[in-house]
């Protein structure tokens, strides 16, 4: 599409104004305010104090709201990965809405669309039409007239879901930047500052625009980030990619690949070395009780699409490396290149196994869950033994 020809009417006004004047303040008020704090005298009338408190509620406001998105918005309402009691529920459609992504239902309900279609027309932020549009084009202007909302008949049902979707804007407006001016004064007022109105316009500043647009940006590179940089172990039939990354910036959801083949799951990054706090706090929960029937996908089925997509890529990558050997290193390499063929055509039939084990839930020892790992492990060693040799070859 020519954005000449973009029709004026499709603009998202009000989501469009208010995504663009936070980010631009925070990088413009935000750094200039902070700069002047800093060089301002001790007695100065407009001196902020209090700056620990502030920073403190700028962390607990950014690990809040962006738990409210991962772990309610995303982990919990739209893909119902585990049950929650209450007190959760109301916490996350709180600090949800207070990242200002929408209410729950609507978040879900385009989240849903996007697994069920992606990569397709019909997904919201669908990465064939562009970085720029999965990150935050589809927010500022609709390509089309948004289709009816008809998959979240379950959410529907909820009266506490439905509560702060009716709300949304007025919850987000106090929650969001509200309520830590409030506690701004407050703190300034108990601790007999000269000035409480600093505080309070110190703690809106950073822990309500500035952690507002970190938090969005987080969410926003799931959908864009994800579905362009980082590896594809479990699938490449979607664009869905791992980066570790990512999953720093957003509480562990930048495991996308594992996450789009396993879309039920609780866990996100499940390597016990993948940093997944979403996916820790979630158990952490279900041990004291406030959520449970936390869902999993078996060791067997995970390994069963690690094998499939091993034996997929192995051959290809490695005839690419071998393409470039001279006739001597292929002739030296010869046996290296045999095993990875022969590898390759194992960890097919393996996986099939694997598959149809899993699929009849037939018990998969753990004894042949490592073994399989085995395999996988070898055929890294073989193409990394095969990279060597070809860096080598152009040295
Ligand atoms: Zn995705
Ligand atoms: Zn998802």
């Amino acid at each position: 599409m020519k954005f000449k020809n973009f029709p004026i009417y499709r603009i998202e006004w009000v989501t469009s104004i208010f995504l663009i004047s936070t980010a631009l303040l925070s990088l413009t008020v935000v750094p200039w305010f902070l700069w002047t704090q800093y060089n301002l005298p001790v007695d100065a009338a407009n001196k902020v104090h209090g700056w620990g408190f502030i920073w403190a509620l700028f962390v607990f406001y950014y690990y809040a709201t962006g738990f409210g998105i991962t772990l309610g918005y995303h982990r919990l309402f739209s893909h119902i990965s585990f049950k929650a009691k209450w007190p959760v529920k109301l916490f996350v459609l709180l600090f949800g809405a207070a990242s200002f992504e929408n209410s729950a239902h609507d978040w879900s309900a385009d989240h849903r669309v996007h697994h069920k279609h992606v990569d397709e027309d019909e997904d919201p932020y669908d990465i064939s039409k562009g970085f720029f549009y999965a990150h935050i084009g589809w927010l500022l202007f609709r390509l089309k007239p948004k289709p009816p909302v008809t998959n979240v008949k379950d959410l529907e049902a909820d009266p506490l879901v439905m509560w702060q979707h009716r709300y949304v804007q007025w919850i987000a407006v106090f929650i969001g930047f509200v309520l830590p001016s409030i506690l701004g004064y407050a703190y300034g007022w108990a601790m007999g500052f000269s000035n409480p109105a600093m505080t309070a316009l110190g703690c809106f500043l950073i822990a309500g625009l500035l952690r507002t647009v970190i938090v969005q940006q987080g969410t926003f590179c799931i959908n864009s980030l994800c579905h362009m940089f980082g590896r594809q172990p479990y699938s490449r039939d979607h664009s869905a990619r791992d980066s570790g990354w990512v999953a720093l910036l957003t509480f562990g959801e930048g495991y996308h690949n594992y996450h789009h083949e396993f879309q039920h799951d609780y866990r996100n990054g499940v390597k016990d070395w993948q940093f997944d706090p979403t996916k820790w706090i979630i158990w952490t929960l279900s041990k004291v009780g406030l959520v449970q029937d936390l869902r999993r996908v078996s060791d067997s089925r995970i390994l069963a699409a690690e094998l499939k997509e091993k034996s997929r890529t192995l051959g290809m990558d490695v005839e690419k490396i071998v393409s470039r050997f001279d006739a001597r290193t292929r002739e030296v390499k010869a046996s290296t290149i045999a095993a990875a063929d022969n590898l390759a055509k194992d960890l097919a039939v393996r996986a099939e196994a694997l598959k149809e084990l899993a699929i009849t839930k037939a018990d998969v020892g753990a004894d042949t869950l490592e073994e399989l790992q085995g395999l996988l492990n070898k055929a890294a060693e073989i193409l990394e033994s095969l990279r060597r040799s070809d860096a080598a070859a152009i040295a």
